[in-house]
């Protein structure tokens, strides 16, 4: 199979976006500009990256979308002048000043009540289970049988927390509040808000390929000029591949891009 193309050997589309004001890059994190670390806690954007993106942020609009905590992804990358959609697009970080969308704050209980739950309950060694007040993760990376882990949180879940939406990414499950916010949502209406008029959408796992669908159907519609990457395609889910335009082959890859782009824009 042909998949997308590198964008590195693209990156002349990828700056012409850049250079289409007002225009946006809008990235995830672990796995697309920090490597995968076998504890989510030790992982660590790459240097080039964060220095890229401060410098990209003076130009142009720099998004964090991420599953992640809003105040977590802040601190991870460091920029006072990037937004930080946290916890897929349920909380905001824009200008040090944090809000919770509407629609998720009514689950902000029943995500610590499953978290508690899930402690006495997921009884698999390996993994850890990571409340983030608006949403949960439960990670099975260090489990030394990941399968059956994975098994055991699925049906832990589909017991006792039926009335949330399930979602699964690379060796994590994420809980999340059952209703329409998520990093396809938020990068729509980040978009829409700040009338973006072209935006690069870096990502390597399915909550991306949300974003990266919305995004496409904008660009559909005429609504924006855009490109989509996915990162590290080796290991990607199949619908990321579906639905980028280019591929970056992994963190590094994307960094070097990323510093490019901040030189030439
Ligand atoms: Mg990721």
């Amino acid at each position: 199979m042909i998949g997308p193309p590198g964008l590195w050997e693209r990156r002349r589309d990828a700056l012409a976006l850049l250079r289409n004001a007002p225009a946006a890059a809008l990235t995830d994190i672990d796995g697309t500009i920090a490597p995968i670390a076998a504890k989510p806690s030790a992982a660590a954007v790459l240097p080039a990256a964060r220095d890229a993106l401060a410098a990209l942020a003076d130009r142009v609009s720099v998004v964090v979308l991420t599953g992640r905590s809003a105040a977590t992804a802040r601190a991870m990358i460091g920029l006072d002048n990037a937004v930080y959609s946290g916890n897929h697009g349920t909380e905001w970080l824009v200008a040090g000043e944090r809000s919770v969308e509407p629609a998720a704050l009514p689950y902000v209980e029943r995500v610590r009540e499953i978290a508690q739950a899930a402690e006495r309950g997921v009884g698999a060694a390996g993994v850890w289970i990571e409340d983030k007040e608006v949403s949960l993760s439960v990670h099975y990376r260090n489990a030394p049988e990941p399968d059956a882990a994975r098994a055991e949180i699925l049906a832990f879940l589909d017991a006792n927390a039926a009335d949330m939406a399930v979602r699964e990414g690379k060796m994590i499950v994420e809980v999340r509040p059952p209703v329409a916010l998520s990093k396809g949502e938020a990068a729509r209406s980040f978009i829409r808000r700040e009338r973006i008029a072209s935006a690069l959408l870096l990502g390597d796992d399915r909550s991306d390929a949300e974003a990266f669908a919305v995004v496409r159907a904008m660009r559909g519609a005429g609504e924006i000029r855009a490109a989509c990457a996915a990162v590290s395609p080796r290991d990607a889910p199949p619908e990321l591949l579906a639905s980028a335009d280019y591929v970056l082959e992994d963190p590094a890859d994307t960094a070097r891009l990323l510093a490019w782009l901040a030189e030439e824009v």
